[in-house]
């Protein structure tokens, strides 16, 4: 029942509408399936209760972070990507789980820088990407404005598929090009409340009925002109990511988001082929596979319990499954996932390819690890990226070493950070590749490990991961060893004082790989 799944994210710059068009989604999806209102029996009650008493505690949601909705036989499992302006590994990592992405633009503000470095990561894997240009029911930059913007900066083929009448306050309507609907504001609050009339095209006479004669005019030139202006649409460019279906809209207003979930139904591929070691791992295939996306630590206080977030590649998951993760290399059953799909309400006791598993564990399962029946492959693709931010953590108290290297440990796990352990000197370092990284880690390091610490620069500018024959590794380390360090998993990795430095080391060692990039 793989063809019924569609694993999406949304992204946006902040502000733009996310959260308002994800409510607005999952409202239109009718059932709402969130975990924590699964009602479960037997070992199910367990893991529910843990998740409602993770939910207060923490103060976040965790639920948000996987939203699975139903409609007409389709199963939508909406990833939650971090809202923060810097740009997250965790972010990253969470676009690597998605089959596709909904592209949210704020219709006065166009393309932002966190749409546009988002976009980019999608690009990267050719994720397909609809856009939805949101707020069209204020005054916003002309449709034509945005939609070019769209094809020049991100250098895509564009087809808008419905066009708004007039913006803000003379917004009439939106036309749909496929069907000829008009779907119209309605009520004191100007909502879409299902005023709809449907039209036989652009001529159709029964537009003036319903639109101003103002309105008509504009809606007949404007989509006269869009329609001939662009590409049409093909379902294969926009699913090898070439071209992108453009969707106006107000997500606050309800207009366009049926639309939008009925585009992702259509449109959106089903779970695709996911790279792997031992090539590409078809969802058919009957071994369950998955891969760890995201780890969320300390989410109960009191048990350092973490819950680890699988995509499922291939297979049927059933409830206590044993399953081998590739760090471990002996299997584990999994007794207690949290299955955000739940068949009939009442117990969610397995999950399809596209689904994402909730595994609650207390630090054995990390982010790149794959999870399988078979025990031979290792999903690839989820990269460690060479920190642009490299700072020192100094101790006020120096008792607590062994907490703060459990801490650095902890949250570099969760993608919180990277660690670096200097082969000489005591100051460990970390990397990072946005400043937001540092302030979350600071007060993180305070609140769960009660470390007090604090950063200071460090002399170095970036690092790379050190790939190459063991001869050649071990000559570079006996002249560089003051600038060698080890991350989390041992793995050696060159601490250069500038990108110079990287370069012309790596003349100097044509054997070795600088990698600014490790694949887990
Ligand atoms: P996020 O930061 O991307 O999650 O954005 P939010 O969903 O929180 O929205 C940011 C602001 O824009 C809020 O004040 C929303 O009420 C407002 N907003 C979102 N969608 C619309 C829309 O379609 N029209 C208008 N006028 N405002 C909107």
């Amino acid at each position: 029942m793989t063809l019924n799944r569609r694993t999406f994210a949304i992204i946006s710059h902040p502000d733009a509408g996310k959260t308002t068009l994800t409510e607005k989604l999952l409202l239109q999806g009718g059932a709402i399936h969130l975990a924590g209102e699964v009602k479960a029996r037997g070992q199910a009650r367990r893991a529910r209760s843990d998740w409602m008493k993770i939910e207060q505690q923490r103060g976040i949601s965790v639920t948000s972070s996987v939203m699975t909705f139903q409609k007409d036989g389709i199963v939508f499992n909406l990833l939650d990507t971090p809202g923060h302006e810097d740009f997250s590994e965790d972010t990253y990592r969470t676009l690597t789980a998605v089959d596709s992405a909904i592209m949210v633009i704020d219709a006065a503000k166009g393309i932002e820088p966190q749409t546009r470095k988002l976009f980019e990561v999608c690009r990267l894997r050719s994720v397909p990407i609809i856009t939805f240009v949101n707020k069209v029911d204020r005054e916003g930059r002309a449709a034509f404005e945005t939609i070019d913007e769209v094809a020049d900066a991100l250098a895509l083929d564009v087809c808008p598929m419905n066009w708004p009448v007039g913006m803000g306050g003379e917004f009439e309507g939106l036309y749909d090009f496929n069907s000829g609907r008009l779907s119209q504001p309605s009520g004191d609050s100007k909502a879409f409340e299902g005023k709809t009339s449907d039209h036989e095209g652009l001529d159709a006479a029964t537009l003036e009925e319903v639109l101003t004669p103002a309105g008509v005019n504009r809606l007949r030139e404007e989509a006269e002109l869009a329609q001939a202006g662009y590409s049409d649409f093909d379902l294969t460019a926009f699913q090898n990511g070439d071209l992108t279906p453009v969707y106006f809209g107000s997500a606050l207003k309800e207009f366009g988001v049926i639309e939008l979930i009925n585009a992702i139904a259509a449109y959106a591929p089903p779970p695709r082929p996911q790279p792997s070691s031992k090539g590409n791992i078809d969802p058919s295939e009957k071994e369950v596979t998955g891969f760890i996306f995201k780890v969320q630590a300390n989410m109960d206080p009191q048990h350092r319990d973490r819950i680890a977030f699988m995509r499922l590649c291939s297979g049927t998951f059933k409830r206590g499954m044993k399953l081998t993760p590739s760090g471990l290399g002996k299997p584990v059953a999994i007794h207690s996932p949290i299955l955000f799909f739940a068949q009939d309400r009442e117990i969610a006791d397995s999950a399809e390819p596209g689904d994402i598993i909730g595994i609650p564990n207390h630090g054995t399962l990390r982010v790149g690890d794959t999870l399988s029946e078979r025990n031979d492959v290792r999903f690839t693709g989820l990269p460690n990226f060479a920190p642009e931010i490299l700072r020192r953590v100094v101790l006020r108290d120096p008792t607590k070493t062994k907490q703060l290297r459990k801490a650095l440990d902890d949250l570099s796990e969760e993608g919180v950070i990277q660690v670096f352990y200097p082969e000489i000197g005591s100051n460990w370092v970390i990397g990072v590749v946005g400043q937001l990284q540092l302030d979350v880690l600071i007060s993180r390091l305070e609140a769960e490990y009660k470390v007090d610490a604090f950063l200071e620069a460090a002399p170095y500018d970036t690092a790379r991961w050190l790939i190459g024959p063991d001869s050649a590794l071990a000559q570079f380390v006996s002249f560089n060893g003051g600038n060698m360090a080890k991350d989390r998993d041992g793995h050696p990795v060159f601490m250069a004082r500038s990108s110079w430095d990287v370069g012309y080391q790596q003349e100097k060692h044509p054997d070795l790989k600088f990698s600014a990039t490790k694949e887990r």
